[in-house]
């Protein structure tokens, strides 16, 4: 039996399911515990999606986000866990605790740097989305896949490969996509609700990032900071600075782009690359993860400290870039 037959089979005979998010939730890790929380439901079957960070404004379009709970309170009685998209079950932050005592844990994830923790683990880093992954599950779970459904693995397929632009895009995200468009999702409503609905202050939080942007003298890498102090400015929240390390991306020439997020826990790296070079290195030096093209870790210490020892990092893995 492989993996996915493997979860299906798995969650299918049980009473209970809990999917968890890991922190800061992006569209493929929400889209995919929305999806196999409806199979589950439409199967009459009980499943809880824990977040613990919430919904972030852009996905709460997705059919059922408005069931994610941010708290979950103990002895729920759940008898399984999905960790999706987490390195270490640490990732799902306050909500990892209630996987305490669960007696199966289930862990799935399409990123380099997972620890392969669980009882059943499906992993494929040649995945362009965990989507892609989860999709044959709920396939298996609901052989006939509702249009709510085939929205929120689409928004997982969209979201993770920039659009379907990414090179980690396969023969098989596209079937899988075309699947999910056939089973009633809509490519440009998808694209539309995450991308073309965005506040005002998102624009200007992304303008006064972009006036600070810093390259280094050669143009390899770019890299700008979103303080507090911009935020209160420019009346935006740290969920409206997604897409600013996006655009450090697409300029010329560079390989590594870097976004400076001071939270009240510390510096939050994103980080973007291309041309061979390993952001999930560079952030794996630090305590975070990732994937070849896209990373980040939480440092800590002043802001330009972090700044300073990241770039140090990203220095050492051009060289090593450069010698592979
Ligand atoms: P983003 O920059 O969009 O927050 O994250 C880029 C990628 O790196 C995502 O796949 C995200 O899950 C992963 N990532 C971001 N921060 C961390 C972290 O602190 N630890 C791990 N393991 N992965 C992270
Ligand atoms: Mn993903």
């Amino acid at each position: 039996m492989n993996a996915a037959a493997q979860v299906a089979d798995a969650l299918g005979t049980r009473r209970h399911v809990l999917l968890l998010n890991h922190v800061s939730p992006d569209g493929d890790c929400l889209g995919s515990t929305l999806a196999l929380a409806r199979a589950l439901w439409a199967r009459g079957q009980q499943a809880t999606v824990g977040s613990a960070d919430g919904v972030p404004g852009m996905y709460r379009f997705l059919p059922g986000a408005e069931r994610v709970q941010r708290d979950i309170p103990e002895g729920i009685g759940v008898d399984a866990v999905v960790f999706m998209e987490c390195s270490t079950p640490e990732r799902a932050g306050a909500l990892a605790a209630r996987a305490a005592g669960v007696p199966l844990w289930i862990n799935i994830d399409h990123h380099l740097s997972n620890a392969g923790f669980g009882d059943v683990i499906y992993y494929d880093a040649s995945a362009a989305a965990v989507g892609e992954l989860v999709y044959p599950i709920v396939r298996t779970l609901t052989p006939a896949i509702d249009a709510g459904t085939a929205t929120c693995l689409l928004c997982a397929l969209l979201t993770d490969t920039g659009s379907f632009r990414f090179t980690s895009v396969t023969p098989r995200t596209l079937t899988v996509a075309a699947d999910l468009v056939a089973a009633g999702a809509s490519p440009s409503e998808v694209y539309a609700q995450v991308y073309e609905s965005r506040p005002a202050t998102a624009l200007r939080v992304m303008g006064m990032a972009l006036s600070r942007l810093a390259v280094s003298p050669d143009g390899r890498v770019a890299w700008t900071v979103v303080t507090q102090a911009m935020l209160r400015e420019s009346g935006a929240t740290m969920e409206d600075s997604e897409g600013i390390v996006g655009e450090l991306r697409a300029l010329a020439g560079v390989d590594v782009a870097l976004l400076f997020k001071e939270e009240p826990d510390g510096i939050h790296v994103s980080l973007r690359a291309r041309g061979g070079v390993r952001a999930h290195a560079i952030a794996e030096a630090f305590g975070g993860g990732g994937h070849a093209a896209a990373a980040g870790f939480t440092g800590h210490g002043p802001l330009d400290e972090v700044i300073r020892q990241t770039l140090e990092v990203v220095r050492r893995e051009l060289g090593v870039a450069a010698a592979t």
